[in-house]
């Protein structure tokens, strides 16, 4: 089946101790793109400026991206620049220039609207109600955010909540939306607030799922060398739902499995900048290393 997802297509300007790379393939969407396509196909919602290289578009195609939906406006495409200190899990962000997001709509072709499986990756939540207010009777709905729309955009992100199955943020995030500081005690509070699935994410320590069937840890997989995590989140989260929409069987049996697929993927994301390293990865080493992940963490 296929998945749609919205979010930001960016360019992304990463700088870290050992190096620093301008204007890469970035953005919420396009990290989740790529990595829910290991699995299932895929329709990306999003708009990126007329300075948006062709050679990016051609980067979407190449791993089967449906770009119907993908609006190309005048103007400049969303750039984000930030910084990671030593240890890579501190990052700073130093720019964030809307361009032709500022004024972004997202119109679903009439093709779209019938897609079983949506993503509605970081971006203002006000562009997460407009693609739903769209959708016809999504099988499954998951929604991620980040701390900016806790402080400029709770109260929609509040109301979206109630329309999705789903909700993944990050334990910080979790705190701060609930007051609460131990996440097991957050993740009650957030059902409460609508979604059946709530997923805590904690960065190189893994995530944690909270559902109807109760708790399940899932673990990162383990690197010696992290070169770039940006996008590590939407990389778990695309590949997550990538793989829910390829399995068959209900949802509750296969989150957890899916988990451990989008924990796969995160990890090749972080080996490279921006997408360098996801985009030459290959389905077969994806089902490696989700084998060796399995064996690590069997008793
Ligand atoms: P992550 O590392 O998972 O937090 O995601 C990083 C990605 O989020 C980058 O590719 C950015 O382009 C994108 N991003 C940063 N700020 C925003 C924002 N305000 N809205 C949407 N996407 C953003």
């Amino acid at each position: 089946m296929s998945v749609l997802i919205v979010g930001s297509t960016a360019l992304d300007s990463i700088k870290t101790p050992k190096a620093e790379n301008p204007r890469l393939l970035g953005g919420s969407a396009s990290h989740a793109a790529v990595a829910a396509s290991f699995f299932a196909p895929v329709r990306l919602v999003g708009i990126v400026g007329s300075d948006f290289p062709k050679r990016y578009l051609q980067l979407y195609r190449k791993h089967g991206i449906d770009l119907a939906g993908l609006q190309i406006a005048d103007g400049k495409t969303f750039h984000w620049a930030g910084e990671y200190e030593v240890n890579m899990n501190n990052r700073r962000t130093l720019k964030t220039e809307l361009g032709v997001f500022e004024t972004f709509q997202p119109e679903l072709p009439a093709s779209y609207r019938q897609t079983p499986f949506v993503l509605l990756a970081n971006i203002a939540p006000a562009l997460q109600h407009h693609v739903l207010d769209q959708m016809r009777r999504p099988k499954f709905v998951i929604a991620d955010t980040m701390d900016l729309w806790l402080n400029i955009a709770l109260a929609d992100l509040l109301r979206l909540l109630k329309r999705v199955d789903a909700l993944v943020l990050n334990d910080s995030e979790a705190r701060q939306l609930t007051k609460e500081d131990n996440v097991i005690v957050a993740a009650r509070k957030i059902h409460k607030l609508g979604p059946r699935f709530v997923i805590v994410k904690k960065g190189e320590h893994g995530s944690i799922l909270s559902g109807p069937g109760g708790l399940f840890l899932c673990p990162a997989y383990p690197l010696a060398k992290v070169v770039d995590p940006t996008g590590a989140g939407d990389s778990f989260v695309g590949g997550l739902i990538g793989y829910l929409a390829s399995a068959k069987g209900g949802i509750e049996k296969n989150l957890r499995p899916a988990m451990i697929h989008g924990s796969v993927v995160a990890s090749f994301c972080c080996e490279g900048f921006g997408l360098a390293k996801t985009t030459k990865t290959t389905r077969a080493q994806v089902q490696q290393r989700v084998a060796e992940l399995e064996r690590m963490t069997g008793s």
